[in-house]
């Protein structure tokens, strides 16, 4: 058999397996012919990747995930989508740390936020001045986005403690560590987002403008549209901090000396710049000693 014969043999064997994929999962045929039908995939090996998340409660596979190159791909498949005779499930998907299926979605379609990140332009653009802020892709994590301001002086008012979580996905969710006593969680926070809608429309939208979209979103859990900028408020960075860690074995003493240390009217309140409390089960002199050695090394 010559080497063309068997190419062309092998290319259509693929086309027909994707074709019977989409029929298995009733998804409709005429994806195809959009220009964005090269970024979708019915690849069993992916869709199977994303049945599941963190929790690991679930395990329901995508009929097909997609992976876009820019929020216009997405505003196509939700259009598309929109209006078709026969309208498909999508769902969005950070990096899958929901605990409860959030981003699953059944024989429907899947996209892959992170694929954005693969764009050759950058997706974290900070602005110093009076009223700093960072103009973010919702697919980044925080961790970079903290780095990139840094730079500048600068770092997000509100983080979240784990710093691996994606920006669409934790503004969907609310966003907290110890900064949020003084600031709110993560989606007080914001100014301004993108936002591509179910009709497939991107719409800007902040406070002052198509604000019922702007809140929806904020906290939506990704039923309102998908988020794919958002304008994150900066605050300068301190060049140093005093750290101190108390252990208590009474919960009550602990969340009342809490409450006291961030409370209006108490002389320290205005000192404490982050505050968090854990819950050490079992704890032994040993697991303290290793506890203490994960967050500050072997001192
Ligand atoms: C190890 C671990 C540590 C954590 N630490 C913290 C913490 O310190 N502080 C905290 O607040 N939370 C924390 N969380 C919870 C976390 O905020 C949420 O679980 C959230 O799921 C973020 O994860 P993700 O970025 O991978 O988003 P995903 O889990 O992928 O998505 C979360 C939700 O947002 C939707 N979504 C994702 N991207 C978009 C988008 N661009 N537009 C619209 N909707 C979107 C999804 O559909 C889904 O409903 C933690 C979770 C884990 C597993």
């Amino acid at each position: 058999m010559d080497l063309s014969r068997q190419s062309s043999i092998i290319l259509s064997i693929t086309i027909l397996t994707t074709f019977a994929s989409f029929v298995k999962s009733s998804l409709p045929q005429g994806l195809q012919t959009l220009n964005i039908s090269s970024e979708i995939t019915t690849d069993p090996n992916i869709t199977a990747s994303f049945a599941t998340d963190f929790g690991n409660l679930f395990n329901r596979t995508p009929g097909a995930v997609f992976l876009p190159s820019s929020p216009n791909d997405i505003a196509t498949l939700i259009r598309f989508s929109y209006t078709s005779s026969t309208p498909f499930h999508i769902s969005q998907r950070g990096l899958g740390h929901s605990a409860y299926g959030q981003t699953l979605v059944p024989d429907g379609i899947l996209i892959d936020m992170s694929s954005l990140d693969r764009t050759n332009y950058s997706r974290i653009n900070v602005t110093n001045g009076p009223i700093p802020y960072a103009d973010v892709g919702a697919e980044q994590i925080w961790i970079d986005v903290l780095n990139a301001t840094l730079k500048h002086d600068l770092m997000p008012r509100v983080l979240t403690d784990y710093l691996s979580l994606t920006v669409g996905g934790t503004l969907s969710n609310a966003g907290l560590s110890g900064r949020a006593f003084m600031h709110g969680p993560q989606i007080s926070n914001v100014y301004e987002l993108d936002v591509i809608t179910g009709t497939g429309e991107i719409v800007t939208c902040s406070r002052e403008s198509n604000s019922d979209l702007f809140y929806a979103v904020l906290g939506g859990l990704g039923q309102f549209g998908v988020i794919t900028r958002a304008r994150i408020a900066l605050e300068p960075a301190q060049k140093r901090v005093r750290w101190l860690e108390l252990f208590y074995t009474d919960i009550k003493v602990l969340t009342s000396d809490e409450e006291k240390l961030i409370s209006t009217g108490n002389s320290l309140s205005g000192i404490i710049d982050y505050l968090e409390g854990e819950v050490l089960f079992s704890v032994t002199q040993g697991s303290l000693t290793a506890f203490k050695a994960l967050w500050h090394g072997s001192d």
